[in-house]
């Protein structure tokens, strides 16, 4: 029987298809082939499958008139182009020891229908599968190195840039600054989520849709150990060689947030007001929030006025007893509270003053301190080494190993960051305070002004949760003693204020001003 041919082109979208020759130029090539060799084509399939696993329709299709006889031989590139899987590969081998297949041409592989060349066509077929066996593992263990090496695989987070060039990970100029004002603003405890998607919004952050990030993206980008320099590999953390933009301290503080509000219940509000959620009711403990109301008069004017009240549900329990409070009312409480706080000009400049002093001091004592940290990280480097190699020995399991490998891991973390702030500078407590005496001195400027949005935010900052509203009246709940650390410089301040106007409050005194530098290490 004249032998007559079947072209059969393939071109999937498979990585190792990626460097093979496309449909189109397969065909060219192979009727030119057919052309040279004489060889009658009777008919053309194409096939745009991968061949990694059996079930290609067009491959299929072929077999079958092959089997009906319509056809005895096969035209192909390559025989990878035939099959990539021993069970296709094996029907080609099959059929032509079946000899309902005569023969195989290939321009880039010697083929002859002997026991030879079935041997040779089938390690042929058997280097294609071990091939794409051998990619995905090859894959695995590319990547396994690459996060021994510590380099995170994959799309650097927002923040981040995938240098194409080095193939290194670098910090995007742009977007790291946001990233760290997410952190800082988020850290604050008074964001929610949607918040830090509309400030990154405004920044030009956004998704492909051109709309905020959404509130688990947020919640992904916020827990993501990558900032402090760690990354999570298949379950495991490692450490990465990347340059760190956030530190341990500020991670750990949003993590404490992210906690304390998924226990948090949310609140809807259709129109927040600018004093809503952070004041408390005095009687039931609930939060203070606020609504229009209008009130119109007979003679036809209309007045608007912005009320705020407790949030207790009058369904099933007694009717809250505490009434309900003029926006203009509580604002002027509050600001004549906060003004208790108001820093004097001059005061901050004497402050700065004994800043500079401080700060000489404080280079000569971090030298022990630094000697002390780096032999702790060294003990904690020897204990993870240990700890790999009881995992190598055997002697514990995979689990136990990761756990504690990751408690390690943040505890060294936690010393090298203590370590390079005392490296990078003694002195880091030195902006806090600036920011902090700013602050201070500007609250007289808000507190006079109109901006309650402010004025929230400063009560926030001192106060933390500790206001409530109680017969009309906003103050304080707790006494102040058993404010937080951070809030204690508040407190000093007040003290110290209360007792300057009692002398003479234009002249700041040389004993106060040192009482207040104090405050500085809290
Ligand atoms: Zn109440």
């Amino acid at each position: 029987m004249n032998k007559k041919y079947i072209l059969y082109a393939r071109k999937s979208t498979d990585v190792e298809d990626k460097q093979v020759l496309s449909i189109e130029a397969q065909l060219v090539e192979l009727r030119a082939y057919a052309r040279n060799e004489r060889l009658e084509i009777v008919n053309e399939f194409i096939e745009k499958k991968s061949a990694k696993t059996p079930g290609r329709p067009v491959f299929a299709e072929m077999l079958k008139r092959i089997e009906r006889g319509e056809a005895n031989g096969i035209i192909a590139w390559h025989p990878d182009r035939l099959a990539r899987n021993s069970i296709d590969g094996g029907q080609i081998v099959y059929l032509l020891d079946q000899t309902r297949l005569a023969n195989l041409k290939f321009p880039t592989f010697w083929f002859e229908n002997t026991s030879q060349g079935k041997f040779m066509l089938s390690i042929a077929f058997g280097q294609s599968k071990y091939y794409v066996d051998n990619l995905s593992e090859n894959t695995k263990r590319g990547l396994r190195q690459k996060v021994r090496r510590g380099e995170c695989p994959g799309r650097a987070p927002l923040g981040y840039i995938n240098d194409v060039r080095t193939k290194t990970v670098i910090v995007d100029k742009t977007n790291a600054p946001l990233v760290v004002e997410a952190f800082e603003r988020y850290s604050r405890g008074d964001q929610r989520l949607q918040d830090i998607a509309d400030f990154l919004f405004t920044k030009g952050v956004k998704t492909k849709g051109n709309i905020p990030l959404k509130k688990d993206q947020i919640t992904k980008l916020l827990t993501n150990p990558f900032y402090y320099g760690h990354f999570r590999y298949a379950g495991e953390v490692f450490e990465g060689k990347h340059t760190p933009i956030i530190s341990k301290k500020l991670f750990d503080d949003v993590q404490i947030v992210i906690e304390r509000r998924k226990h948090r219940r949310t609140t809807k509000h259709n129109d927040p007001k600018p004093l809503c959620g952070f004041l408390r009711c005095g009687s039931c403990d609930m939060m203070v929030t606020g609504e229009n109301q209008t009130k119109r008069q007979k003679n036809g004017n209309v007045h608007r006025y912005v009320y705020y009240h407790c949030t207790k549900k009058r369904k099933n329990s007694p009717r809250c007893p505490e009434p309900h409070v003029r926006e203009e009312l509580l604002d002027e409480q509050l600001s004549a509270m906060l003004k208790e706080y108001a820093m004097p000009k001059a005061w901050a400049d004497k402050l700065r003053e004994l800043m500079d002093t401080d700060q000489a001091n404080e280079c000569a004592r971090s030298q022990s301190q630094t000697t002390e940290l780096q032999t702790i990280i060294a003990q904690l480097a020897a204990k993870l080494q240990r700890l790999l190699d009881s995992y190598l020995d055997q002697d514990i399991d995979r689990e136990t190993y990761t756990n504690k490998k990751a408690e390690i891991m943040s505890q060294k973390k936690g010393f090298e960051d203590k370590l390079s702030k005392l490296t990078l500078g003694q002195n880091l407590w030195l902006e806090p305070m600036e920011k902090w005496i700013e602050t201070a001195v500007s609250i007289c400027k808000i507190a006079n002004g109109a901006d309650l949005l402010a004025k929230k935010s400063l009560c926030l900052e001192i106060f933390g949760s500790n206001l409530i509203l109680k017969t009309k009246k906003a103050r304080l709940r707790a006494p102040e003693a058993q404010f937080s650390p951070q809030k204690n410089r508040w407190v000093l301040l007040r003290k110290t204020i209360i007792s300057q106007t009692k002398t003479d409050a234009s002249r700041p005194s040389l004993q106060i001003c040192p009482n207040l530098v104090r405050v500085k290490r809290l």
